[in-house]
């Protein structure tokens, strides 16, 4: 399994126990609890022996579930992808990218490399034991090697499930953006997540409580991605130069605080743009000329000294979704907005980009029955 990380940072249950390539790779807390109980239980029942076997097959199963996500994690990172970090799980692991997922094909190769190491890994204990394994006869340690095999295929096919967020729901995510697009790709792959879900819960409860596991692993990510999804679809097709702040007035770095304000005070609401020789060198909102006014700053002073930094440039036509990721969280917060010729239409704060998707999200919340009656 892949997750697309809009929070960076690590699980505060986690451990680190190994690096691989500069991966960390992260054990959950609960996975020990795991371990521990199976080991009590097994004791108890069926005797050390048994115990330690069972031990040695889920040690062996975890590193055949790092190394699934290792595959998906080096395919990524070969693919300009960053990788946060891998965190295992009892029942499976998670490789963190640090940023959104990537659309269309490369998002298929990442998702396909997990369950691609865990059919290489069954087909060579398949021929190296000369196809004996699959059967799960002979003496304890080659009944372990069958369950190994077997536990690898499971882990393939479980994980190739078209179920969004399953690697398989990914690939039919990544396959169908290539003709609907990634929002429409993302609501349709979520959907077909939800009902899969649905379908596991009511497997488990005829044949297998497992399959229960499954379905409440699965649901909640389903959910959640089609959330987002549908919020993107909410603000398709607004584009930063939609938000765009109103008035800008462009003043030479070397004008006086008491010059600008005379400016300000036949134009109040507007904002200003500071220029030094024909570029750009800052922004100074008409808020913080008027703080500075009642400070006790002297107006003589140049207007270069009070201006605030601006962030890198973002085109007018970018989608705002889009934007707020150009923005870096420790830089400055308002960034000129371009046209495709360099020239500044305006500023835009991310503020005004977070504010948007909000809304988006209550219009969103408001309309979800009927958004995804039209979805797929
Ligand atoms: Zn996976």
């Amino acid at each position: 399994m892949t997750r697309g990380e809009r929070r960076p940072g690590r699980s505060s249950w986690s451990v680190r126990i190994a690096s691989v390539r500069g991966i960390p790779i992260e054990i959950h807390a609960s996975f020990l609890l795991l371990v521990v109980f199976m080991g009590w239980r097994t004791t108890t029942s069926a005797g050390l022996a048994a115990a330690a076997a069972e031990q040695v097959l889920v040690l062996a199963v975890f590193v055949c579930v790092a190394l699934h996500e290792l595959g998906h994690a080096i395919v990524a990172r070969r693919n300009g992808v960053p990788i946060a970090g891998i965190t295992l799980y009892p029942f499976g692991g998670v490789a963190r990218m640090a940023r959104r997922p990537p659309q269309g094909m490369v998002e298929v190769v990442i998702a396909a490399a997990g369950p691609l190491v865990n059919l290489a890994i069954a087909a060579t204990i398949l021929v190296v034991s000369g196809g004996a394994a699959a059967g799960m006869s002979g003496g304890l340690w080659s009944r372990l090697v069958g369950m190994l095999l077997w536990a690898n295929l499971i882990l393939a096919f479980f994980n190739l499930l078209p179920a969004f967020p399953l690697d398989g729901g990914r690939i039919l995510r990544g396959l169908l953006t290539l003709r609907l697009g990634w929002i429409r790709a993302t609501v349709w792959a979520g959907s077909i997540g939800q009902v899969a879900a649905a379908l596991l819960l009511l497997l488990g409860v005829i044949f297998d409580p497992w399959l229960i596991l499954a379905g409440i692993l699965i649901l909640p990510a389903a959910n959640a991605e089609l959330r987002y999804a549908l919020l993107l679809r909410q603000l398709a097709g607004r584009r930063v130069g939609d938000l765009v702040r109103g008035e800008l007035i462009t003043v030479d770095g070397a004008a006086t605080i008491s010059e600008v304000s005379e400016l300000s005070v036949a134009s109040p609401l507007a904002d200003f743009l500071v220029s030094d020789r024909g570029r750009v060198v800052g922004y100074l909102s008409a808020p913080r000329l008027w703080s500075v006014l009642r400070s006790d700053r002297p107006a003589t002073a140049r207007v270069a000294a009070i201006v605030d930094e601006l962030a890198r440039p973002i085109p007018a036509t970018a989608p705002v979704e889009d934007a707020i990721g150009l923005f870096d969280p420790a830089g400055p917060e308002v960034a000129p907005v371009v046209e495709v010729d360099g020239s500044i239409v305006g500023v835009v704060a991310i503020g005004d980009l977070l504010r948007a998707v909000q809304i988006a999200r209550r219009a969103t919340a408001a309309d979800a029955p009927s958004a995804a009656d039209d979805s797929p």
